[in-house]
């Protein structure tokens, strides 16, 4: 195999850890990514003069290596423990609460976190439809990978539309922090982002459910009168001052590879697999792509 350097494609939070170990292992490497800011679902645009987590919206930290990570985050104060109880609510019983793992979230907006693993490594904008030459990695959801490279046994994913809800007052919620909402047709998840951000801004994220998504991808913008007439019912909120709806085609896997990574070698080069669906733990999430990431560079060093 030659020393040539690697394309990474694909600058989430997987190609960005594995971009950032390649660079500390002294390969060379170019970062592509068709979106105008890495990051991919770990987003954080400017809605309304100041950043909004619309894809994922807090990070769990059961990785011993990750963990590392995000001390070395919360030392430098790029993150911090957001809370460990969430609400829950229905459409027909009384909001309770519970408790799980501390879910991390940052002032700066998760993507700022991506930026920071990347580091000085810069990122080219460019959606491509082929293999670039030389060593790749792809690290993107199955779908979105297989229209560059062979995947084995693809996994599907499910879609999610995140509205944001921009209110004129901090309105009065039956919850704190964020809530899961359950036995709801069109609403799976609720979160405070003025809770999460850290300003109290009156900005509310909801996820949609899986099937009122699907409903909407061709027009996401006409999810957003059902979502908030389900906010009115749910939480007695009154008229929203703005909205915004981002939809997630591929926002979560439906399913797991049960290694951390993928690698195959085609010809005189290698082609690498990351993403957060390449998670033998079984829960896919922000972590899991840090580790996929991180795996597949120490896969493909030895065969540079
Ligand atoms: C709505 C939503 C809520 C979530 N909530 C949570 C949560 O609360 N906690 C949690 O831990 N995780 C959550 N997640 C999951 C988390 O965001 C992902 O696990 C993680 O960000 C995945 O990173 P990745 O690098 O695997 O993929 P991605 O972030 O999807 O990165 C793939 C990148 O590839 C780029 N790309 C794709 N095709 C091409 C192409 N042809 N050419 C160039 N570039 C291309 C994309 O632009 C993208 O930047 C959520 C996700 C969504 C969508």
């Amino acid at each position: 195999m030659s020393s040539a350097g690697v394309t990474v494609v694909g600058a989430g939070m997987s190609g960005a850890a594995c971009a950032a170990e390649l660079v500390r292992a002294g390969v060379e490497v170019r970062v592509v990514d068709r979106g105008r800011a890495p990051g991919g679902r770990m987003a954080s645009p400017t809605l309304h003069d100041r950043r909004v987590d619309t894809g994922a919206g807090y990070f769990t930290v059961r990785d011993s290596g990750f963990q590392a990570v995000v001390d070395d985050w919360h030392d430098r104060g790029l993150t911090r423990p957001w809370t460990d109880t969430f609400g829950v609510l229905s459409p027909d019983g009384p909001p309770s609460t519970k408790s799980g793992p501390t879910r991390w979230a940052t002032d700066g907006g998760l993507r700022s976190l991506v930026r920071d693993v990347l580091g000085d490594i810069p990122v080219e904008t460019a959606s491509l439809d082929a293999l670039p030459a030389g060593h790749v990695v792809v690290a993107m959801p199955d779908p979105q990978a297989a229209r560059l490279a062979e995947v084995p046994d693809p996994v599907e994913y499910e879609p999610v539309i995140a509205v944001v809800v921009g209110f004129d007052g901090r309105p009065d919620l039956p919850f704190d922090h964020a809530a899961f909402v359950n036995d709801h047709p069109d609403v799976a998840f609720l979160a405070d982002d003025g809770s999460r951000r850290g300003d109290d801004a009156p900005v509310l994220v909801v996820h949609t459910t899986p099937d009122r998504a699907r409903q909407h991808l061709d027009d996401p913008d006409a999810v957003i009168v059902p979502v908030v007439d389900a906010l009115r019912r749910l939480l007695g909120t009154g008229d929203p001052a703005w909205t915004h709806a981002h939809r997630w085609t591929f926002a979560k896997p439906a399913a797991q590879h049960d290694v951390s990574c993928h690698v195959a070698v085609d010809g005189d080069r290698v082609v690498g697999l990351a993403g957060d669906q390449w998670c033998p733990e079984g829960a896919p999430r922000v972590e899991s792509a840090w580790r996929s990431g991180v795996d597949l560079a120490a896969a493909l060093l030895p065969r540079l």
